[in-house]
């Protein structure tokens, strides 16, 4: 039994106040719930005015990003550590818009999923094709890719599903208002966990959260969420916007 994940992507949005705002609604609004797991990924800047409002909570924190080295000569990069002292206990990997808009590379990111992993910080490792790789039929090969190298050398353990979380974000389908159907979001989870049993062995990828990601609304939230293979989603848009966000993860206590 896969306790769902709801994870919000604040991208470069909000300010000190909303930021703070936004946590305390949605710290009141997932209240004593244990039926789902629920983290909040703001910028760096807010991240421990964020966590002050957190603590105690049923809800985690997140990075949206980090660099892999435990310190070091690296203007403007944050470490592993960092996330953690601040109170992180998530940091996302591999979003498309890392990768595509700043040329994140298959091989940057698989040490970024180590450096998180060695320094016990979970990392959420986000995979999924582009529209043109879609139309030419490449998703499964894309997502083996990107999952494969994003994993790569990462050994399996008995608890490796408790400090990895996998998001399938079609890459056409984030910030877009394009949601991916529920059978499309279905196919690439199960295929996912198909070759997660491959590469870390099935009682390890039955076991592992995937999420599904990209213009997830309250609208569309249940029909995704309800999917077998679909244990939770990354938020980013409707994140930002508790009511929304709330509503999201209610759908997935109900699925
Ligand atoms: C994301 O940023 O990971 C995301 C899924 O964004 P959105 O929900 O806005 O498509």
């Amino acid at each position: 039994m896969r306790t769902p994940f709801v994870a919000g992507n604040w991208k470069m949005f909000s300010n000190s106040d909303s930021a703070q705002k936004l946590a305390a609604a949605i710290v009141a609004g997932v209240g004593k719930e244990d039926r789902v797991r629920v983290a909040v990924c703001p910028p760096f800047p807010y991240l421990a005015l964020v966590g002050a409002i957190l603590n105690g909570s049923r809800v985690g924190l997140g990075g949206q990003n980090h660099y892999p080295e435990k310190e070091g000569a690296f203007t403007g990069e944050v470490s592993p550590s960092m996330l953690l002292d601040v109170g992180c206990q998530y940091v996302i990997v591999g979003h498309s818009e890392r990768r595509h808009k700043l040329g994140e590379s298959d091989a940057f990111i698989n040490r970024k999923v180590k450096a998180a992993l060695a320094a016990g910080l979970r990392p959420i490792l986000c995979v999924g094709e582009t529209l043109e790789e879609r139309e030419a039929n490449q998703t499964a090969a894309v997502l083996q890719r990107q999952l494969t190298q994003g994993l790569a050398d990462v050994p399996s353990s008995a608890d490796l599903h408790e400090q990895l979380v996998i998001a399938y974000e079609p890459v056409w389908a984030i910030g877009t208002g394009c949601n991916a159907t529920p059978a499309q979001a279905q196919e690439a989870n199960a295929f996912l966990r198909s070759r997660l049993a491959e590469q870390l062995g099935r009682a390890t990828a039955d076991q592992m959260i995937i999420q599904y990601g990209g213009s997830t609304k309250p609208d569309n939230a249940a029909s995704l969420l309800n999917q077998p293979d679909v244990d939770g989603a990354l938020v980013g848009g409707a994140s930002l916007n508790a009511v929304q966000f709330l509503t999201i993860v209610q759908a997935a206590i109900r699925r």
